[in-house]
């Protein structure tokens, strides 16, 4: 049998004590950390929103409580505002394929290039305006663009690719629904993009009624890989984010 000495209680008593004072500590640190962490992402967000010192006022009272200075300037905590605005966002994407053709004009992103192959298609055939519609429609819940502008219409034979972008935004409008941004990437073997980007993204903000920082496009090869990278024909894909 174990003979216990009289030290031996006092000493687990003592060890539980330490226990229950460093969990208590860890959990006090813990609650410190995630509150400075709430109050500098809200911090972040108003900084960037107001620039002013209202939306710093109104931090500062965050986690004191609720006071009727802080409720005055936003009427709610700004960590939840912020979590709102978040909420009311909506992504969308969309791809397009077209082979290459004689006889074409090859458009892209709004922009003639010159080569000497087109892509075949019962419109233009911008298949980065058609990937940036999909997109579009994607986000606003709206289907696609064959369900919008079928391939079966006269009125659509040969259209400029940018007078259906158009609509679809005057669409979203109608929804109230705005572009906050898009992103895009062209797959194409040949030919060399990289110079028309620039009016691509001018005339693409221009239809979708935003600034050009909001309108990123890339292009890429495939490294001679798949139908782009034998040269059949032209890919795009894009994204896009809806303010509601
Ligand atoms: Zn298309």
């Amino acid at each position: 049998m174990e003979v216990g000495y009289p030290c031996d209680a006092f000493m687990s008593t003592n060890v539980n004590n330490y226990r229950h004072i460093f969990s208590f500590m860890l959990k006090f640190l813990l609650k410190l950390q995630f509150h400075s962490m709430l109050k500098r992402q809200a911090g972040d967000y108003w900084g960037s929103c107001s620039g002013r010192g209202a939306g710093r006022d109104a931090i500062e009272g965050l986690g004191t409580n609720n006071s009727d200075a802080t409720l005055g300037v936003f009427k709610d905590n700004p960590l939840l505002h912020f979590k709102s605005q978040v909420k009311n966002m909506r992504i969308g994407q969309g791809y397009d394929a077209h082979r290459f053709a004689a006889d074409r004009r090859l458009m892209l992103g709004g922009v003639e290039v010159e080569y000497d192959l087109g892509l075949a298609a019962h419109s233009d055939g911008d298949v980065l305006i058609h990937a940036l519609c999909d997109a579009l429609l994607g986000a606003a819940g709206q289907g696609d663009i064959g369900r919008h502008f079928p391939d079966s219409s006269e009125e659509f034979k040969d259209i400029d690719s940018r007078i259906l972008l158009r609509r679809v935004v005057d669409l979203l409008h109608g929804m109230g629904l705005q572009v906050h941004n898009m992103d895009c990437t062209i797959v194409a073997q040949a030919p060399k993009l990289a110079p028309h980007i620039p009016t691509m993204q001018k005339r693409l903000a221009a239809d979708l009624q935003v600034a050009e920082s909001r309108i990123n496009i890339k292009a890429t090869t495939t490294e001679g890989m798949g139908f782009a990278g034998r040269g059949e024909g032209i890919a795009s894909y894009a994204m896009v984010l809806l303010d509601e």
